[in-house]
């Protein structure tokens, strides 16, 4: 048996320890997991809808504790943390009321005396996430799962177990308190050195109906060939590396400000923050002045301070890597014209970071940088941009600015992602679905096309 540890990126205190679940414990969860599911697979809207409700009663009643949890664990700022709760409350809120709507059956007219497709729950789904959005993910996630009739069992990064257990607690809290069986949402201990072959047993285990992983593309390639040699579904929620496209007929202080915005959330730990910047000739001086000042001004710090923008990185780790990227992206001909590394002081803290000239060869373009550096590249005109712009193996979101709508469309259709934004920054909204292309993954969250992902499109014919 291993032992779990969160230890807090600001302090390098350690903030909790668990022993991981051993095989006879994950088979017990399994087994309880799928009994609840049988149950609960029936289940009228009534309930359905009570449970997630008492998610979000739950979820708001315990909002300040919640995010400093977060905070601790992996150094959201807490103003973030407080505001990630929220969003997961809202969403919980969200299925109860839609979920009815979206799942609906759909009558068709046939020969038939009757016939229509019906949305059936797949059972018992795991669920593999990372530690950015220790909440969010996870909700995402369950909220709409829970509601089409399925159940969830979920093996969270290791560094954010306290967080983990605490998402547990207030399923499980919700379900007891209305009648709904404990065990819909069980959180799985796995240590970190048996990663792969304990997922793979669950994926394999024959009561567990489909996976869905937000995390790296290693992690998701092996949890997808894990599912694909036993013909059960996956999702897979990967990196992305974002364009933030500024035209030149752009209000430019307003993308500089909108680009701060969406490069430094949750300190630059986001698959959908834009991470390159391509930027018309004509402006760009004047956009990385204005970005680069923003930029400059950012509060880094205690993370636990409600000022604070920027935290520390999650791991240690990271720091490193993000520093590989910046140093080998400055020796290839980039300059440095905000940050560049990380600041003196305790805690895996990185400057936030705007870097020039950068080029298509370039680290901070090829790859995704996951922390607080901005990478601009200019474009001499729209045809250009485009090709920048979709110059990635990636393909979660896509931003256009300009005050030409249709001008920046023309632009957004030839990139391909799953999202396109023109003059605002991208996010994801329960109301709208959420999920990429290329190697940013595939299937969908959120909103009607998530929700149906783990459901059975099932025909029903009445001779
Ligand atoms: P990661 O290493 O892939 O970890 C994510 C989860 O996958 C963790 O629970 C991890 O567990 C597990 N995992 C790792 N290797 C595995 C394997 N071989 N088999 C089964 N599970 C495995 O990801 P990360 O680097 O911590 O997270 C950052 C990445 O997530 C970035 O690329 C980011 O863009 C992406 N992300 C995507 C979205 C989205 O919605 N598209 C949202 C947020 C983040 P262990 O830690 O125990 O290995």
């Amino acid at each position: 048996m291993g032992i779990l540890t969160s230890t807090s990126p600001a302090t390098g205190q350690q903030v909790g320890s668990w022993p991981t679940h051993t095989a006879e414990q994950i088979e017990q969860a399994v087994r309880t997991a799928h009994t609840a599911f049988t149950s609960w697979r029936t289940s009228d809207w009534a309930l359905r809808t009570a449970l997630l409700e008492a998610v979000a009663d739950r979820l708001t009643a315990r909002r300040e504790e919640l995010a400093a949890l977060m905070t601790d664990e992996m150094g959201k700022p807490v103003a973030e943390a407080l505001a990630e709760v929220d969003k997961c409350a809202w969403t919980a809120r969200f299925y109860a009321e839609k979920a009815p709507e979206f799942l609906a059956d759909r009558e068709v007219e046939t020969p038939a005396a009757r016939s229509w497709v019906s949305h059936e729950p797949v059972g018992v789904v795991l669920a593999v996430m990372p530690w950015n959005f220790p909440f969010w993910q996870v909700v995402r996630f369950s909220a709409p799962a829970l509601a089409a009739g399925n159940a969830a069992l979920l093996k969270h990064a290791p560094s954010v177990t306290g967080c983990a257990l605490a998402a547990e607690e207030v399923f499980r809290d919700a379900a007891t308190a209305v009648g709904a069986p404990a065990a819909l949402f069980t959180t799985l201990l796995v240590d970190e050195a048996d990663v792969a072959d304990v997922t793979t047993r669950i994926i394999e285990h024959p009561l567990v109906a489909a996976v869905t992983l937000t995390g790296s593309e290693r992690a998701g390639a092996a949890v997808a060939s894990a599912a694909a040699r036993v013909i059960k579904k996956s999702v897979l929620e990967l990196g992305g590396s974002d364009p933030f496209v500024v035209l030149d007929d752009a209000d430019v202080a307003l993308a500089a400000r909108m680009a701060v915005r969406s490069r430094f959330l949750n300190s630059g730990q986001s698959c959908l923050a834009a991470k390159r910047f391509v930027v018309a000739d004509a402006i760009a001086d004047e956009f990385t002045h204005r970005f680069a000042e923003e930029v400059a001004a950012l509060r880094v710090g205690d993370p636990h301070d409600p000022a604070t923008q920027i935290g520390p990185l999650a791991r240690e780790e990271q720091v490193t890597a993000l520093q590989r990227q910046v140093d080998s992206s400055i020796a290839a001909g980039a300059t440095v014209v905000a940050g560049g590394k990380r600041p003196e002081g305790p805690g895996a803290f990185f400057a936030p970071t705007v870097l020039a000239d950068v080029t298509p060869d370039m680290a901070v373009f090829q790859e995704e940088t996951f922390g607080p550096v901005a990478a601009v590249i200019r474009a001499f005109d729209d045809d250009q941009a485009a090709r920048l712009a979709d110059d990635s193996p990636f393909g979660l979101g896509a931003s256009v600015w300009s005050r030409d709508v249709d001008r920046a469309l023309a632009v957004g259709r030839r990139i391909t992602s799953g999202a396109l934004f023109v003059n605002a920054v991208v996010a994801s909204d329960a109301r709208l679905p959420f999920g990429g292309t290329r190697r940013s993954g595939y299937g969908r969250e959120l909103s009607e096309e998530g929700i149906r992902e783990f459901t059975n499109v099932r025909t029903v014919w009445i001779g």
